[in-house]
């Protein structure tokens, strides 16, 4: 059996697996709060959920249709989480110090209701009494139809993903045949609704290259930030190779010839993106260069599989099963959830990407579909 198989299409109560690891509900000192640290001294601020395994996109990048193909075992309804467990473990997580949350997947809007989990989520507030902000990543298709419902819920922001502008390289892309105006009609849906919008790409060379320009003068007359992410070595079944990298200071200087910019670095240091802004005023681009210039030393998030695995890290090999823990028939109180959690958090050691090109990779990594963007 893979590992792909075992951690995929298996509840993962199996905690004997080295890939999937109990959580230890040890009560050593006192209930854990904000401001927790890890050994490279980087504090939990950010958690990424992810709500279902399952895209209707097969990005040839992300899900290639060779691996994701109609028998491929996504995970059964009963091993995702609840709204109410998810919302039970976001809780926690921000009474240890997270001030925004991030529903992602697999493509979140799939999920069914999705804005009744929303609206949970809304209620939360920080130990300080402030509300927390809530973003959420999506390839769009669904957002003309549920970009209303979702802000009246109290989603704040979204992200989009778009790789192309060329409606032939996106359907190529997506694989799946879904035009692009069905995202940009989603994109115009949710700046009706009042969303925060912002748009990211993911560069691969001889994929996509050729709309690097295209799509950053498109955004920039429309007002609206277009982030560039760097290709990764995500999970195992993408085929990566560095040389289909795009580099964050190649698309910088092909978007500066023609509209020149300067680099005014990040907003907050945890930010995955550094920003430029064009001379002439008209705005601002942003840059994840995981690959090229690694973030890892001010890394602040955590994230939970749709089946309820914390991971710290997008390139991870194992996880930690924190389902298990919530189904017990005597129910963990948050306390012990918080000292789950936070065992997790302050044993971290992680920096895949400052480690990329040093590392030998032995075991598979979780798959981007599966532990969300
Ligand atoms: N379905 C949603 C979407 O399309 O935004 C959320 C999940 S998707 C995995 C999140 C983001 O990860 C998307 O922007 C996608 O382009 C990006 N992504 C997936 N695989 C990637 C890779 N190998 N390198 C860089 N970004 C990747």
């Amino acid at each position: 059996m893979t590992y792909g198989q075992r951690i995929f299409s298996i509840v993962p109560d199996s905690a004997a697996t080295p890939e999937l690891k109990a959580a230890k509900v040890e009560h050593l000192g006192p209930p854990p709060g904000p401001g927790l640290k890890d050994q490279r001294n980087r504090v939990l601020r950010d958690l990424r959920l992810s709500v279902i395994d399952q895209c209707n996109f097969r990005c040839t990048y992300c899900m290639p249709k060779e691996v994701f193909g109609r028998d491929y075992a996504f995970l059964p309804k009963a091993s995702l989480l609840t709204f109410s467990e998810i919302n039970t473990l976001a809780r926690v997580f921000v009474s240890l110090g997270v001030e925004k949350l991030r529903i992602t997947g697999g493509e979140p809007l799939l999920r069914k209701s999705l804005e009744d989990l929303i609206a949970m989520l809304s209620l939360l507030k920080t130990p300080s009494g402030n509300p927390v902000e809530i973003a959420m990543t999506t390839n769009g298709v669904l957002l003309k139809e549920k970009a209303r419902l979702l802000r009246d819920a109290g989603l704040h922001r979204v992200t989009v993903s778009l790789d192309a502008l060329s409606d032939d390289v996106f359907r190529r892309m997506n694989d799946m045949d879904y035009p692009v105006g069905d995202v940009l009609a989603g994109i115009d849906a949710a700046i009706q609704a009042g969303l925060s919008v912002k748009i990211n790409m993911v560069v691969q060379r001889g994929v996509n290259d050729h709309e690097i320009l295209p799509m950053a003068e498109a955004f920039r007359d429309r007002g609206l930030t277009l982030r560039f992410i760097e290709y990764m070595d995500v999970g195992s079944s993408n085929a990566w190779q560095l040389d289909q990298v795009v580099s964050a200071q190649e698309i910088v200087n092909t978007i500066s010839t023609r509209h020149p910019l300067t680099a005014i670095g990040r907003d907050i240091p945890s930010e995955v993106s550094e920003q430029w802004e064009y001379v002439d005023g008209k705005g601002k681009i942003g840059m994840i260069s995981s690959v090229t210039k690694p973030f890892c030393g001010n890394c602040s998030r955590a994230r939970i599989s749709a089946e309820g695995v914390l991971y710290t890290c997008l390139f991870a090999e194992s996880g930690t099963d924190l389902r298990s823990l919530l189904r017990q028939s005597d129910a963990p109180s948050d306390t012990d959830l918080a000292h789950a959690i936070a065992n997790v958090w302050t044993q971290r050691t992680d920096r895949y990407s400052e480690l990329r090109h040093v590392l030998p990779r032995e075991n598979k990594k979780v798959e981007m579909s599966y532990i969300g963007g």
